[in-house]
């Protein structure tokens, strides 16, 4: 499988490559050039089978070229080898046609595992192949960066520099990327807010020079193979409730768009996925834009569910290459029009496109915090506050003939003040991170000033 850019204008490039560059040097985000599909045989013959065998079918056809079969099912079954839950993502009913699916059983407590365990031992190997070592460097709202930070501690062909806005994670997220004591790992707390540190990392993709001296290497969303590794879970949840011969539909709270993205693919696929429902906070420029109202930036507002608190939603321009019938010159200028001009309109071809496969809602803070009093009491589900702002759009989606899933996106541990906040419960750490708290942290904070963090990672990076 050869990978594209949705600009139009880098290189073509394989899967690993295309794994290991991350960004696309003309500013866009690689993609598949064609997607592949499944027959409604093969996804019916998922029924029943591990975690671990769907992924291999449903993302070989996109990695073999780069890996052989055996390296493949080897780094899934050591990605996925330390999650705490035998079924890896299991499916919980809340009510009668509305389950959730908890992508939070994973050694950081996101869903965001799922990805960088696999994409952590992905690296590992193509590294050692290839003799070779990079620098990654990953802008996080608080779980990217601790799954990333937990997926690549202590491997000798890897730097990981994390930037997170300095006092606008939670302690558990913070905890998380600064304990690990491996020298490869770097935690720096940026003076500014998530946009800040992601268009930090942005910029340091497009200088060119930092970029080859350094062996950058992104594993944030932008990722194609972050986005693959989450392709998988749609398909093992949508048959477990009778897909391919009944449709599904799933409802995904949202920031930078690479999880529900994810589910697009899986639906080009051929699973038959009825909605795809965008699920925002208070931070809603995407439910604007799919609303119709263009797609512009506003202030970002801290939220209890920070990891969706972006404005500027990166895997979207993923969502528009297609929409704009995978037209790189249309998506290029509109890229331009944001960075110039802090938005752009979509055109009505392209409403019309996205209006097919995405709806979307919001959810206010209050709204947030009564779904998770409301869920406790009706279910006896926990939720964390990303998970409450999906049940409260999913339960504005429900429809009678069609099951809806919503995606537990974190363990309600990893962000407690908030859900005791509204429940009135303390949810307690797992067994297995019980000691986090006493552990001791190391992290360097750093100015919001593009020099001064390359001139950091220059120098604490191994050559
Ligand atoms: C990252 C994250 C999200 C948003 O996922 P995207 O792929 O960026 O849309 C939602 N919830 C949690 C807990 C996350 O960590």
């Amino acid at each position: 499988m050869k990978y594209i850019s949705t600009r139009g204008q880098a290189p073509e490039l394989s899967f690993e490559d295309a794994m290991l560059t991350g960004l696309a040097r003309d500013g866009g985000l690689y993609v598949p050039a064609h997607i592949p599909t499944l027959s409604a045989e093969e996804i019916a013959g998922f029924a029943g089978k591990p975690y671990e065998e769907v992924a291999f079918h449903v993302m070989w056809p996109y990695v073999s070229g780069s890996f052989s079969e055996e390296e493949f099912k080897g780094a899934i079954a050591r990605a996925y080898a330390d999650f705490g839950h035998a079924a890896l993502a299991p499916l919980k009913q809340l009510a009668g046609n509305h389950f959730l699916l908890e992508l939070f059983h994973g050694p950081t407590l996101a869903f965001k595992d799922f990805a960088m365990q696999l994409i952590g031992q992905l690296f590992q190997t193509a590294l050692k192949r290839r003799g070779d070592r990079v620098t990654i460097v990953g802008a996080t709202s608080g779980d990217t960066g601790s799954a990333a930070i937990e997926a690549f501690r202590g491997l000798d062909a890897v730097d990981v520099f994390i930037l997170y806005p300095h006092g606008r994670v939670s302690e558990v997220q913070r905890r998380q990327m600064t304990t690990p004591n491996e020298p490869n790992v770097h935690a720096l707390a940026v003076d500014g807010d998530f946009d800040d540190c992601q268009a930090a990392v942005k910029d340091m993709f497009n200088d060119f020079d930092f970029r080859d001296s350094v062996h950058l290497a992104g594993v944030n969303s932008i990722n194609f193979a972050r986005v693959l590794a989450q392709v998988v879970y749609y398909f093992t949840a949508a048959v477990s409730l009778g897909a391919p011969h009944r449709k599904v539909s799933f409802t995904v709270p949202t920031g930078n768009f690479g999880d529900i993205f994810a589910g697009y693919i899986a639906r080009q696929m051929g699973l038959p996925i009825e909605q795809l429902v965008v699920a925002t906070n208070q931070n809603d420029i995407l439910h604007r834009c799919l609303s119709g109202e263009g797609y512009f930036k506003g202030e970002t507002m801290p939220s209890i569910s920070p990891s969706m608190d972006i404005q500027v939603s990166s895997n979207f321009e993923r969502a528009l290459f297609y929409a704009y019938d995978q037209d790189g010159a249309a998506v290029a200028q509109l890229m331009d029009e944001l960075k110039q001009g802090g938005g752009f309109n979509v055109s009505q071809g392209a409403m019309q496109a996205l209006a097919e496969i995405y709806t979307s809602g919001r959810a206010s803070e209050e709204e947030t915090l009564a779904t998770i009093k409301s869920e406790l009491a009706a279910s006896g589900e926990l939720l964390c506050p990303h998970g409450a702002v999906g049940v409260k759009v999913a339960k504005e989606h429900l429809h009678e003939s069609v099951p809806m899933v919503t995606l537990a996106t974190a363990h309600p541990a990893k962000f407690p003040a908030a859900v005791e906040d509204a429940s009135g419960v303390f949810p307690p750490l797992p067994p297995r991170m019980a000691d986090l708290y006493e552990r001791s942290e190391r992290v360097t904070r750093i100015t919001n000033d593009l020099g001064a963090i390359e001139d950091h990672i220059r120098k604490h990076t191994k050559p």
